[in-house]
């Protein structure tokens, strides 16, 4: 991964099985997700990836939770710290249609680029 990761784009080092961007909301915070099959898939198509389930950054200030489908992001609701705790934290695929609909006005405008490969 390199060091410096710019807004807007979601990395992916496929040897390593290792993604990266920067938070959506904007703060900075750098987020990992490990593409495996007990954390996130990633899937890629003509519009951008996605990435499931949803990401929820509760160790951050801004604590964001959002998706990423096919390069946009759309945003989730914010848990609360009991709800963190009892492992509800994730919107899950089969909620994502709800979501999408529920949450298609908040939806960012920002454009994903997928970063297939990246030198580390
Ligand atoms: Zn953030």
């Amino acid at each position: 991964m390199p060091k410096e990761l710019q807004a807007g784009i979601l990395y992916y080092a496929e040897e390593y099985g290792a993604s990266a961007h920067l938070c959506a909301c904007g703060c900075g915070s750098k987020i990992r997700t490990p593409i495996d099959e007990m954390e996130w898939s990633l899937e890629e198509d003509t519009d951008g990836p996605s990435l499931y389930p949803s990401i929820g950054n509760w160790q951050k200030p801004c604590r964001s939770h959002y998706i990423i489908n096919q390069g946009e992001v759309i945003w989730c609701e914010q848990w609360t710290d009991e709800e963190v705790k009892q492992g509800r934290h994730f919107c899950h695929e089969r909620r994502l249609a709800h979501l999408s609909r529920k949450y298609s006005k908040k939806k960012r405008h920002a454009f994903w680029e997928w970063l297939r490969r990246v030198v580390s």
